[in-house]
């Protein structure tokens, strides 16, 4: 499934075109990234708040308080070998949007969408979380009309973002999407014979 996940990834961003699609493919891009990664199920994907993402000493960064059946727990966020694969770009870039539409709404998206991001460079190394305790939710929701409300978008769509970017690489979308991104991770990982994810 990673390397499914990689080739989802690689394919969305390759295919949006225009500042609209760029949009969703960023949003996209850090569900994906940070979904797996950081093993989370759908709701406590739409459940992150900025203040969770948190960057410790040595280049660390984790995702904070974490809600699971057993209580809470802190989940590691890491760098990815490739910029369009790290999770940690991913936040970065997606938080980049949401500042630029706080601050100019549409011609604010325009301005940071308008043209395709640069490819070879990570974003996740010269960034400091200034969100330190933001309640604000990661994943906000985006109408239609591409406002971005101010609350969480819902569980829900994050299927339909698995659904709609698997099916777009001529995957079964619908069986793709019946499996959680954590789910696949900690299949992968009892698989893995100590592989480390961070090398593809
Ligand atoms: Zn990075």
């Amino acid at each position: 499934m990673r390397s499914d996940l990689i080739a989802m990834v690689d394919h969305a961003r390759s295919a949006a075109d225009s500042w609209r699609e760029r949009l969703y493919e960023r949003r996209d891009r850090a569900v994906l990234l940070i979904g797996w990664f950081g093993a989370l199920t759908r709701p406590q994907i739409v459940g992150l708040s900025e203040g969770q993402v948190r960057q410790l000493s040595a280049g660390q960064w984790v995702i904070g308080g974490v809600v699971d059946r057993s209580g809470t727990r802190d989940v590691e966020l890491p760098k990815g070998h490739r910029p369009n694969i790290c999770p940690r770009c991913a936040y970065v870039r997606w938080m980049d949007v949401l500042a630029n539409y706080d601050k100019d709404s549409r011609l604010g998206l325009i301005r940071v969408l308008g043209r395709p991001e640069a490819e070879h460079t990570h974003a996740c190394t010269s960034y400091a979380a200034s969100s330190m305790g933001s309640p604000m939710p990661v994943f906000r929701l985006i109408k239609t009309n591409q406002a971005i409300a101010p609350h969480a978008m819902s569980a829900h769509t994050v299927h339909e973002i698995i659904v709609r970017r698997a099916t777009a690489i001529g995957l079964d979308g619908r069986r793709f999407g019946a499996r959680s991104l954590r789910a696949g991770n900690i299949a992968e990982a009892q698989s893995r014979h100590g592989e480390d994810p961070r090398d593809r």
